[in-house]
């Protein structure tokens, strides 16, 4: 007997794209039997792994046949103690993406509507259309947030208000000053989620001390991850800091083990690795200039970004360049599914891997 399952499914998920990851080394390498891949896809540290984490791991292996600390106990500490902030105010995730979704499921249901920016990070469309919410998609601004205009928009039904900051793909950056007086003057019963994936690279004369804002807004809730400047991006581990109240709300929906031992254990010794964090910045910064000296140089048009990555304009369709790139062994993101079918996105890499990208796209637009 033949059923239609796909009509069986959920309407918010029959709605739904799987998202599309950046290529894996390994696929592109089987695809078209070549080696030395560089892959500059998914805003990864190109560094790798710490270290000291590395040596932090072996040892936790012998602790692999246990379950984790359901309650993250040692790495809530840390990071509160880092952050200011009690322990009880943390939620830990399997990456950020999964605290993203529990904020989501937590206080958004079908009759709501949720508001993000266009060409803003993927997930927060995917969640909402997930629940079966309405999204809100509020028009860019010099490819970044228009606050003025999100402001404007909130109406009775908005329940959640995504921003990121710096955003992915376009790298834009909101000041403090602008995000500050835009978060008071959000209703105190619309949930505000600051998403700092990439906050370790901005600078620290114009980073926001949101954590802060905590204390004044029990609608706010900021998330940050180590997948980005810390490197651990293949652990999946991230977290929330917000009111305790709200901290305890998602607790209730969380998976009890939703963060591995080897994650925790990681995330711990990462984040007392000054040394490997201001490396990875520095490295940062430094392949920022080197890709966009190139881009001014080739009157390449890019946004200024304020992440590990940059976002340019190929000036056709970016999904040709994409696939050229591909066949020179480079993996960038196309985003068209961002609305950004000419642009291109760019994972900044070693000074090496940068140079092999140059080189790449130099021949690839015939430069
Ligand atoms: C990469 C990224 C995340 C989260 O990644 P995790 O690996 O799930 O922590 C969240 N938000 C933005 C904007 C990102 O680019």
């Amino acid at each position: 007997m033949s059923c239609d399952l796909i009509a069986l499914a959920n309407a918010g998920i029959r709605g739904l794209h799987p998202y599309q990851a950046g290529k894996p080394v390994s696929e592109l390498e089987r695809e078209l039997g070549i080696s030395n891949v560089v892959k500059l896809a998914s805003n990864e540290n190109p560094l790798g792994i710490s270290d000291k984490v590395k040596q932090a791991l072996v040892s936790e292996f012998t602790e692999l046949s246990r379950y984790p600390d359901a309650n993250g106990f040692y790495l809530k500490e840390k990071l509160a103690s880092r952050l200011g902030v009690e322990s009880a105010q943390i939620t830990l995730g399997n990456g950020s993406n999964d605290v993203l979704e529990l904020i989501a499921r937590t206080f958004v249901s079908a009759e709501h509507e949720v508001m993000f920016a266009e060409h803003a990070f993927v997930v927060y469309p995917l969640v909402t259309q997930a629940i079966g919410a309405k999204p809100c998609v509020v028009p860019a601004k010099a490819y970044g947030h228009d606050l003025d205009a999100m402001a404007a928009a909130i109406s009775d039904k908005t329940k959640m208000i995504f921003i990121a900051n710096p955003n992915n793909p376009t790298g834009t950056f909101l000041t403090k000053e602008s995000l500050k007086a835009f978060i008071a003057a959000v209703p105190k019963d619309v949930i505000v989620v600051l998403d700092e994936a990439y906050d370790e690279y901005v600078d620290a004369s114009d980073r926001a001390n949101s954590v802060e804002w905590l204390n004044d807004y029990p609608n706010l809730v900021v998330t940050r991850t180590f997948s980005k400047a810390y490197g651990l991006a293949g652990l999946r581990v991230g977290y929330s800091v917000s009111c305790a109240d709200m901290a305890g709300l998602l607790n209730r929906l969380r998976q009890p083990f939703n963060v591995n031992s080897l994650a925790l254990k990681a995330a711990e010794i990462a984040l007392d690795d000054n040394e490997f964090l201001h490396e990875s910045v520095s490295v940062n910064r430094q392949g920022m200039t080197q890709l966009t000296d190139f881009f001014r140089q080739q009157q390449i048009n890019f946004i200024p970004s304020w992440g590990n990555f940059v976002t340019f304009d190929t000036g056709r369709n970016g999904s040709d360049v994409y696939d050229a790139l591909l066949h020179q062994g480079v993996i960038v993101r196309p985003i068209g599914g961002y609305g950004l079918p000419n642009h291109l996105r760019v994972s900044i890499g070693t000074s090496e891997e940068n140079n092999r990208f140059i080189d790449a796209l130099t021949s690839v637009l015939s430069l």
